[in-house]
């Protein structure tokens, strides 16, 4: 079911509009009403709509979380129901790097290489507790987050994260896209 926004959220930041607690007005309620009713949208809306549904992730798993990961194809599972299930053998083709297990420090150069290759618009989900923060590992062997060579849009908590729960944070993934939120590289930029 469509999302009904508010004016806030088209840019409109009027004293009423941002008033909390005073409810949508007439007018933002009839607004809402007709953008349902007719269809209407904007280039960038439809784009994003369109880059959400119909995420490819890239084939690249590095330690046990990368199992979970695979499973999330199988019946049980079905990400297809949320259009991400087309896992792409070249960075290429591929607008999502999820980043399933520790990476060691002999991974680093070669993940950095793949992220580098994915064309824009690109995202990362890093998956589970060490390709967040190095998890059980703090040692010298592996790096402590991959956002210290990528920049990640989502982290999804866990070791290893269950399947529904790496589901969740593409579903998560594809709420920011729709909503207009930029791809992390963007916000925070990338190490060079
Ligand atoms: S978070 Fe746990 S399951 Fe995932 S790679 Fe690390 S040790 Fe393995």
């Amino acid at each position: 079911m469509a999302v009904k926004k508010r004016l806030a959220q088209y840019g409109l930041h009027s004293e009423r509009v941002m008033w909390q607690g005073k409810g949508p007005s007439v007018f933002e309620q009839e607004l809402g009403d007709l953008e349902q009713q007719l269809g209407l949208t904007t280039v960038e809306k439809a784009v994003a709509w369109a880059q959400g549904s119909s995420i490819w992730p890239d084939t690249f798993g590095l330690a046990c979380c990368a199992i979970e990961m695979m499973s999330i194809v199988s019946a049980r599972y079905d990400v297809a129901r949320f259009g991400a299930e087309v896992f792409r053998s070249s960075p290429r083709q591929a607008d999502l790097l999820i980043v399933s297990g520790r990476v060691a420090h002999k991974m680093a150069a070669p993940l950095r290489q793949i992220y580098d290759q994915m064309l824009e618009p690109k995202w990362v989900i890093a998956m589970g507790a060490c390709a967040s923060s190095g998890g059980m590992f703090n040692n010298y062997a592996v790096l402590q987050g991959v956002d210290k060579i990528v920049a990640v849009d989502i982290h999804v908590p866990g070791c290893p994260p269950r399947p529904e729960a790496l589901v969740e944070g593409i579903v998560r993934l594809q709420e920011k896209i729709k909503a207009g939120v930029p791809p992390a590289y963007e916000i925070r930029g990338v190490a060079s």
